[in-house]
Parts: C-alpha cells; structure tokens; sequence
C-alpha cells in the first residue's frame, strides 16, 4: 500500500525545508506503508525551486512538479493529484496551517472504511477577524446557495482514496472548486476535527480578490440558484414597476393637480431599476464567462520540468 501527499507551493521558500520535515515526522508512524511526497511548484518566484530540488535529490520519496507559471492553488492541487500514485492521497498546504501530526490520524479512519477524510479546523488561529468572518459566512452562504452538502469549516486539506481521486481526475473543468467536486463525488466520508495553526512565515497567497473569486467560481459551478435569483428580482421588479404605472395612470388622469412634482421618485425608480439589471446582466455574465472558458477546452495547466531525483 502506498500513500501520496500532495502539497501545492507558491513562493514558501522560508517554510518548504521546514514542511518537507515535519510531513516526514508524521509518516514515521506509518512506516508499513510506502509514501511519495508531490510538491507542485505553482510558479513561485523566489527559491522555491531550488529548494525543493534540493530536498528531492536527498529524499528519493519527494517529486517535484514545476508549473510553466502561477496557474492558482486549485490547479497546482490537480496538478498534484493527476500524478498522485497512491492507495490513499493526502492533500495538504505548505505553509503548515494544516498539522501533518493529524495525517495518522486520517490514515486510522481510511483504514476503517472511509473513502474521504477531511479536516474539520474547530478553531483558527492568528487570522484576521475579517478573514474569519468572511470565511465562515462563505461556508455557509455556499450550503445555502447549492445543493451539493459541502461541510462547513473544511478546507483542501483532506485524504481521498484512490477510488475517489480517479473520479476527481475526470473532472475537467476549469474554475474548479475541489472541495465541492469531492463533496458531488459522493462515497463515504467523515471528519476528523483540528485546530488550523498560524501561518509560520510569510503570508498568506488568498488576498480578498482571490477569495471573492474563489467563492464566485465555487457558487457558479455549484448552482443556478443566482439565475433563479436574477429572475425572481426580475418579477418582483416588474410587479413593483407595474403598481407605480398604475399610480402614474391613476395620478394623471384623476389627480391632474399633483403629478409633475417628482424628482425624488423618479431618480430612486431609475436607480433602483438600473440596478437590478446591471447586476442581473452580471450573473448572466459569470455563467457566460466560464461557458466561455469550458468551450476553449485549453488544458488545465502546464508542466515545465519534472524532478524526482534525478530528473
Ligand atoms: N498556493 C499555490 N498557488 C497559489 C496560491 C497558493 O500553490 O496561487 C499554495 C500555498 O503555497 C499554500 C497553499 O496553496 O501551500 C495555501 O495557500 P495560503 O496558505 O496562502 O492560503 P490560506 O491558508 O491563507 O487560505
Ligand atoms: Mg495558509
């Protein structure tokens, strides 16, 4: 039996060695299984590489994949998976927000059937309260806005067996959302609880602009319910619309003496309205976009070098 662990790096020069040996310490315990370690560099910039070439030409376990750029952390992820040859893959950050001490614990309840575990972080630590809070009312709005049942607080760090990373592997779809795929993907799954570290050093790769991407990509590729939203905006507005003719109508031709004053209701009925179909035309827009985008069929990312050792 065979265990992967996959780890997406983006510029972590100063934490890589560090994660290369705490991952290391964990599999100790697990010595009756074989391990290869995957770390995808996603176009990092700083020495990234060399590190990782460095460690992989002592550690025979390690394979480095090197993106041609920085194709994003959900690519760099399946990047790692497409190549991930293991009984069980366990996918988890560099920056070890995530302990690998929990990867045994995992493996336990791999052992007892599961086909998906996932981490559950109970609390986490030095973020900021707007990340903590965006992040949570993400989750949540997500399990509104989709039907998939996507656990809440959980992030890419989980283990998948075999079974379920083959499937993973014929999904193809570009603004990928990994959690939610595996989530669709179905099988048994459970939950092991931990509390997400700090970052050890540097910070983090998410700002909010690839946040509110991410849970625009993870909502889209989930759901119609924003469409089935637009439309019910559409009805009520028109409903709305429909009452002011009527009073427009009745003002006129009853009350001739108050019509004409009006700036005020006229100013919030075109605000008002332009609004509602310019975000409509938005929503409309993301589903076109990444119609747009699946249609191209480009590949997903692009591999400059392979490392495993040698080479
Ligand atoms: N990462 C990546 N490509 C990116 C951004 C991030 O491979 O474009 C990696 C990063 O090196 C880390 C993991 O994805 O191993 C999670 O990123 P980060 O810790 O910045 O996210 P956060 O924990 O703040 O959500
Ligand atoms: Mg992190």
């Amino acid at each position: 039996m065979r265990l992967s662990i996959v780890i997406p790096v983006y510029c972590e020069e100063m934490l890589i060695e560090q994660c290369h040996a705490r991952i290391k310490k964990a599999l100790e315990s697990l010595s009756k299984y074989e391990h290869e370690i995957i770390f995808v560099n996603d176009g990092s910039t700083d020495q990234t590489l060399t590190i990782l070439k460095n460690i992989s030409s002592n550690d025979p376990s390690v394979r480095v994949v090197s993106l041609s750029r920085n194709f994003g952390h959900q690519i760099a992820l399946t990047a790692g998976l497409d190549i991930a040859s293991g009984d069980a893959v366990v996918v988890i950050d560099a920056d070890l927000q995530d302990p690998p001490e929990l990867i045994p614990e995992m493996i336990k309840k791999w052992e007892e059937g599961y086909k998906v575990v996932y981490a559950q972080r109970t609390k986490r630590k030095g973020e900021t309260r707007f990340k903590l809070w965006t992040a949570s009312l993400f989750y949540r709005f997500m399990r509104k806005m989709t039907d998939v049942n996507i656990p809440v607080d959980t992030g890419d760090f989980r283990l998948m067996d075999k079974k379920v990373v083959d499937h993973l592997r014929s999904f193809r779809e570009r603004s990928r959302f990994i959690r939610g795929i595996v989530s669709w993907i179905g099988f048994k799954q459970t939950a092991v609880e931990y509390v997400r570290e700090e970052r050890l050093n540097g910070e983090t790769k998410y700002p909010f602009r690839k946040m509110l991407k991410f849970a625009i990509d993870g909502i889209t590729s989930f759901s119609h319910k924003p469409l089935k939203m637009a439309l019910t905006m559409g009805i009520v507005s028109t409903t709305v619309g429909l009452l002011l003719i009527c009073y427009a109508l009745i003002s006129k031709l009853f009350f001739t003496q108050t019509t004409l004053s009006g700036w005020t209701s006229l100013l919030l009925v075109v605000v008002f309205f332009g609004g509602i179909q310019l975000s409509t035309i938005g929503i409309i827009g993301e589903y076109i976009a990444r119609i747009y985008d699946e249609t191209k069929q480009r590949p997903l990312y692009i591999v400059e070098e392979e490392w495993n050792g040698k080479h």
